[in-house]
């Protein structure tokens, strides 16, 4: 068996843009420095002695600013008419769209996913902004018959006030792009608070929305904590709601917080997601969708492929297609051409993979390709690795790892595989691969996850279909699409009496 190759060399590749010295804070419409004078380093993932500018720990009293300026752009906003801020929207998919190679190098120097990968990411975000902004045009309540005369029941969509988005670093502008979006063209305010290891791709996607029009304080980024200043924001008295995704231990921290004011809370957390295959599945296709999910983007997506469950008799064939595959996996800085898998994106997540490869052998999984670290000692690199033999019971099978490690599980038959694949306590994605649609409507009935996918990969979706998860994936109505609206609106219900006179009838 080969090694994948690593190389991790700071310049060279695709044009590197400059990084700033520091970031800045983005408050009521202006760039400020900390005045805390504290700043983290944004270290490159694949050479870890890079460092892209420092980001700000902000203070208490900046948050409170960042929070002050949301509140006081509300009004305004609100009562600029939808198919209004919508212009503002349309112009921000458009400056992404320009500079959508710049952004995806940002995104892959301060992250680690490749420049095509980040390219990708770069153009989901601007599909949603563009299918958001048609939104603007379309989002209406309904009317009702009344059992009353002459009396008009309708509901209208109004926005909830300052809201609060919190994002993780695996989708740096996606995520942001996909909760933005819908709040803004719903006429909510926003503090953006981005995770702390890439600040750089969410200070470029916010200077392009300053540039497409957005009026101060509209949007407010506030760099720092999540423990400091993403707290401070849930239990902010001032904040309607907030809308976060990340890891489910921050997750469950997050709502609890929440739920001691009764605040409309939104969290996306992390996933284990199977790609079941059945002996009547074409083995290739369904070999290649599980490399895409398990490798692609090192296996740091909510939806990466981390389950492989497949029927006993075709799983030598499969675990052989598989590994060929995972061997031609190209490992190494993200920005140089050819190479096709990064490194994890930090010293801690990097350790929590190599620990679950620890987890592994002691678990008596069977190692068929990869199981180390690789590449330059400056770089984050794990080899793509496979286990076969894994138990539903081992923890690998279990926890989401959040790394290129996929776990093979033979299973007797379809009601086997159906119920490991139910048996963790996620449900964000799955996937089927078969020719027999019998089996395959049965699956879409029994699987919990809050997407599925037939012949297709685990990750990717598209803008205008709705996203989200099941059991311990989250909690709060799905993101993306146009039911994402709900999330970051009241429903408000209107009862109007045209008689002009007095009630004779009771309703309840
Ligand atoms: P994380 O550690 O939970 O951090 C997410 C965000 O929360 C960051 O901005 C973080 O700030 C902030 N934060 C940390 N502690 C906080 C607190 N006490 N109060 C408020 N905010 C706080 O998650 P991550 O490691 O960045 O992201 C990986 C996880 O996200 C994985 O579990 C993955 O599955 C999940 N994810 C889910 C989805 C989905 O849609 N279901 C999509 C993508 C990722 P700092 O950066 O400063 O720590
Ligand atoms: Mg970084």
């Amino acid at each position: 068996m080969s090694t994948p190759t690593a190389s991790a060399p700071a310049t060279g590749g695709r044009p590197r843009p400059t990084p700033p010295v520091r970031y800045r804070n983005f408050i009521g419409g202006k760039w400020a420095d900390t005045t805390s004078g504290k700043y983290a380093p944004n270290l490159s993932p694949a050479d870890q002695r890079v460092a892209l500018g420092d980001v700000p720990l902000s203070t208490p009293q900046e948050v409170d600013a960042a929070v002050e300026a949301a509140h006081k752009a509300f009004p305004g906003w609100r009562d600029t008419p939808a198919p209004v801020r919508a212009r503002i929207l349309y112009k921000w998919n458009a400056l992404l769209e320009q500079h959508a190679d710049e952004i995806a190098a940002i995104l892959a120097w301060e992250e680690g996913k490749t420049w095509s990968e980040a390219r990708g990411e770069v153009m989901k975000a601007a599909n949603i902004i563009e299918f958001m902004a048609g939104e603007g045009r379309r989002i209406g309540g309904s009317t009702l018959p009344s059992e009353l005369p002459r009396t008009f029941v309708y509901t209208v969509k109004q926005p909830l006030g300052p809201v609060a988005i919190i994002t993780p670093w695996n989708f740096p502008i996606a995520i942001p792009c996909w909760k933005m979006a819908p709040a803004l063209i719903a006429g909510n305010t926003i503090v953006f608070k981005p995770a702390t290891l890439t600040p750089w791709t969410a200070q470029r996607t916010i200077e392009l929305l300053e540039e497409a029009g957005l009026p101060p304080g509209v949007v407010n980024l506030i760099y720092g904590s999540g423990s400091a200043v993403g707290d401070q924001l849930v239990r902010h008295k001032a904040i309607r709601a907030v809308s976060f995704t990340g890891s489910n231990e921050v997750g469950t921290h997050v709502y609890t917080e929440g739920a001691k004011r009764l605040l409309k809370v939104q969290c996306e957390l992390g996933g284990k997601n199977p790609l079941v295959v059945l002996e009547d599945a074409d083995l290739e296709l369904a070999a290649v969708a599980t490399s895409q999910g398990a490798f692609g983007s090192t296996g740091q997506r909510c939806t990466a492929t981390s389950r492989a469950i497949v029927i006993d008799s075709v799983a030598d064939k499969f675990v052989e297609l598989l590994a060929a595959l995972a061997q031609k996996v190209v490992v190494g800085d993200p920005l140089q051409d050819g190479v096709t898998m990064g490194p994890s994106v930090d010293p801690g997540q990097f350790k929590t993979v190599l620990g679950y490869l620890d987890v592994a052998r002691s678990e008596g999984a069977k190692l068929v390709t990869g199981g180390k670290r690789t590449g330059a000692d400056h770089g984050l690199f794990v080899e793509p690795t496979i286990y076969d033999g894994v138990k539903h019971g081992m923890r690998i099978a279990k926890e989401e790892i959040f790394g290129p490690v996929l776990s093979v599980i033979r299973v007797r038959d379809f009601d086997e595989a159906v119920e490991v694949a139910n048996d963790v306590d996620f449900g964000l994605s799955s996937s089927l691969y078969t020719n027999d649609v019998n089996r395959m409507y049965r699956f879409v009935d029994l699987i919990e996850t809050g997407i599925v996918h037939v012949n297709s990969p685990t990750v990717g979706g598209e803008a205008q279909a709705p996203f989200g998860g099941m059991k311990g994936t989250g909690v709060g109505t799905r993101e993306q699409g146009a039911v994402a609206i709900d999330f970051y609106t009241e429903l408000k219900t209107v009862y109007a009496d045209y008689t002009g006179t007095k009630r004779t009838t009771n309703i309840y």
